[in-house]
């Protein structure tokens, strides 16, 4: 079969959509779930895939079928001319979104330049509306930063933003409802994604996450929801509008107790050229190296192809034989 027509499907059926590329592993903030705060190792600049090499992984991978490209880091505003990536993966045929995945340090003046570039959504992480329980979380004091970043996308003409909050235990989940009255004012979209088991020190514990469901009832001890349909069965998040109607919307991603791997359609790019199955998986799969031994289009695209058969059935988080990848966050790309 001409390689042409052939679609990037594992061996469960499920069919990639969506390719996650990581275009740095360093940030600017130090969140405490994701990277240590010091005697980081960063990859060294030649180690990194090059803007060329992206964009060509780009091409091979939609012309395999995937439709949705999301940068990510790190932080991927870090990266030097990003709008140069984000104008050229915006050309290639068959993207139907380009989104990009942001700590909004710094956002506030680019915004415009990268709606300019071609940039179709913004996704903000932001933990906490209480600027000294951002600075524990995040080690910076950065709300103020976060949430210029958060308006000028708005201003910049870019749907409301999605707000990712991770929330955890003892941090942060008595916030939930000041995070959906933020919703209601502001208009954005709300992603509470439940605590996972990437983090840096390895001492992820259940106790520490806090599910979906109690998520859910905290909120609605202040405002009813009503569930909303989903855009398509990939999508991770439960979603919620207000039952009185007010704008914004709550987002649910509950990779914990209710896992959504039956439908993933995600595939990860490293920022140093693997490819990653999984969040979780515990292989790296090396491209970056195959394009600079010189394989053709040919073998990459075949290389992408097998890497997709490998790909694990779903996370083994509540399973007894669950082991912690020893990538984290920062250094997968979310
Ligand atoms: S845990 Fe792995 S299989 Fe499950 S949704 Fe995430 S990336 Fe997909």
């Amino acid at each position: 079969m001409p390689m042409t027509d052939q679609l990037l499907q594992d061996k469960f059926g499920r069919v990639i959509r969506d390719l996650r590329i990581s275009v740095t592993d360093k940030c600017n903030f130090r969140c405490f779930y994701c990277i240590p705060d010091e005697d980081i190792v960063w990859k060294r600049r030649q180690d990194l895939l090059t803007y060329e090499e992206i964009i060509q992984l780009a091409e091979i991978a939609v012309s395999l079928g995937v439709e949705k490209l999301r940068l990510t880091g790190g932080e991927p505003l870090l990266r030097k001319d990003i709008e140069f990536l984000i104008e050229r993966l915006a050309k290639i045929a068959g993207v139907k979104d380009l989104a990009l995945t942001t700590n909004a340090d710094g956002l506030k003046d680019r915004a415009a330049t990268l709606r300019a570039a071609g940039l179709t959504r913004l996704t903000i992480s932001c933990d906490s509306l209480k600027p000294e329980v951002f600075k524990q979380i995040t080690r910076r004091d950065s709300l103020q930063a976060v949430l210029d970043g958060i308006d000028a996308t708005m201003t910049a003409g870019f749907a409301p933003p999605k707000i990712n909050c991770v929330v955890i235990r003892g941090m942060n989940e008595d916030e939930v409802a000041d995070f959906a009255d933020f919703a209601r004012t502001s208009g954005v979209a709300m992603r509470f994604i439940e605590y996972m088991p990437l983090d840096n020190a390895h001492q992820w514990d259940k106790s520490m996450m806090v599910s979906g469901r109690e998520i859910i009832e905290r909120i609605e001890a202040r405002h009813k929801l009503v569930p909303l349909h989903k855009d398509n069965p990939s999508e991770t998040a439960l979603k919620f509008g207000f039952a009185d109607g007010a704008k914004g919307e709550i987002g649910i991603i509950a990779p914990v107790t209710q896992a959504f791997c039956g439908a993933c359609s995600r595939l990860r790019l490293t920022a140093e050229g693997n490819l990653r199955t999984c969040l979780f998986s515990m292989t790296d799969y090396n491209i970056r190296d195959r394009i600079r031994r010189g394989d053709s289009r040919d073998e990459l695209a075949q290389f992408m192809i097998d890497t997709v058969l490998k790909k694990e059935e779903g996370h083994r988080i509540n399973e007894p034989d669950f082991v912690q990848p020893p990538r984290t966050m920062v250094f997968i790309g979310g």
